[in-house]
């Protein structure tokens, strides 16, 4: 298995390193703010013919509102979807901004607007476009396949886009077709349907600083002291980690294998921010957040996604009022591009997986 090139992404918040991509904490709200910051929000969201929709991800000032004023809270592609299917006309997007392109190349017509342009995610940041063009063109014989988690133009040079629920379907399709594919961005979520479809897979190199970080070691302690409790991993998750796992799978995968597996605890290796949604479905039950460095902490993000935590109430009210910088743009014609690779794994879905609701981004 090659792999493309090194990691090179830290993060100044988190490490006291000075990084690519530093991430900015939103203003605080406090309980007593937060009422009327809601009243607002919703008022400026209905004045402004726009509708929330929010990543799984983020705060649950965020998640509750779209909840509350008829948007939805799910993953990227059925954010988009969902601002597509909504009469309003502009969507704004809760979330990080290849969620933010990916609403604007399915709904070129519509207003998109983001509470903060500058969240990132390390695996869009991991893959500069113009290095990835060059990797695919030394290697014209593979089919190029990319997660959902990449930018507009990295898409535009795909030829399958995946989300983390359908990637080892159109994988292992292709696989049976004799093609050898070549895949990026995220190398554990790559090894994982390699293992599972045993293709024939060239790996770019780059991981999601949140899912990178747990750790198998200190995840057996906790089982330990939890023996009831099931174990549910997102597919971004180290090998060591995804074999201890009673269900692997995407966000909304969690969810549903929670809601199946019937536990009274769970521990869950993905963002922290889906507990929210979790207690939500599933009252009286116990979600533990998976370790990620244990008693000598030195990750970057502890299960929390830096960039999806920019993300707040204020952020959000400002963007409504009309404060400039906060509208998302597509060149019409990268658009164009990437979304072919998209309606690719749509029209797939609808074939050979009918119940497939676009679920599976981090
Ligand atoms: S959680 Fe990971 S994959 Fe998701 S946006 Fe953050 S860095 Fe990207």
């Amino acid at each position: 298995m090659a792999i493309a090139r090194p990691i090179q992404i830290r993060f100044e918040r988190y490490s006291g390193d000075v990084g690519l991509a530093p991430a900015k904490p939103p203003r605080i709200v406090t309980a007593e703010e937060r009422p009327a910051l809601v009243a607002k929000a919703k008022r400026l969201l209905k004045e402004r013919d726009a509708v929330l929709v929010a990543h799984y991800y983020v705060h649950p000032d965020l998640q509750d509102l779209a909840q509350a004023s008829g948007g939805t809270v799910s993953d990227s592609l059925e954010m988009a979807r969902f601002g597509h299917e909504h009469p309003a006309k502009t969507i704004v997007v809760a979330g990080v901004r290849f969620m933010g392109e990916t609403a604007k190349i399915l709904n070129p017509e519509k207003r998109v607007l983001m509470p903060d342009l500058d969240a990132e995610c390390s695996l869009d940041l991991a893959t500069p476009a113009d290095e990835f063009a060059a990797f695919c063109d030394a290697h014209p014989d593979r089919v190029v396949v990319v997660y959902a988690n990449t930018s507009a133009a990295v898409k535009a040079r795909a030829d399958w886009m995946v989300t983390s629920s359908i990637a080892e379907k159109i994988v292992g399709w292709l696989h049976a077709q004799g093609k050898k594919i070549l895949w990026a961005p995220d190398k554990h979520l790559g090894d994982y349907v390699q293992r599972v479809t045993g293709a024939d897979m060239l790996m770019w190199n780059a991981s999601c600083v949140v899912h990178d970080e747990f750790k198998s070691i200190q995840l057996e302690e906790l089982k330990a002291l939890h023996p009831g409790a099931k174990v549910l991993v997102h597919p971004e998750s180290p090998r060591a980690v995804i074999e201890m796992a009673d269900a692997v799978g995407s966000t909304t995968g969690i969810i549903m294998a929670a809601e199946r597996l019937g536990a009274k605890e769970y521990i869950v290796a993905t963002d922290g921010g889906i507990i929210h949604q979790m207690r939500k479905r599933l009252p009286g039950v116990t979600f533990i957040e998976a370790p990620t460095a244990g008693k000598g902490a030195t990750c970057q993000s502890c299960a929390h996604c830096p960039w999806m935590a920019m993300n707040g109430l204020y952020g959000l009210i400002e963007t409504l009022e009309g404060a400039p910088g906060h509208e998302v743009f597509v060149d019409p014609e990268v658009g164009l591009r990437a979304r072919a690779p998209i309606e690719r794994m749509l029209d797939f879905a609808k074939v050979h997986l009918p119940t497939f609701q676009g679920s599976g981004d981090a």
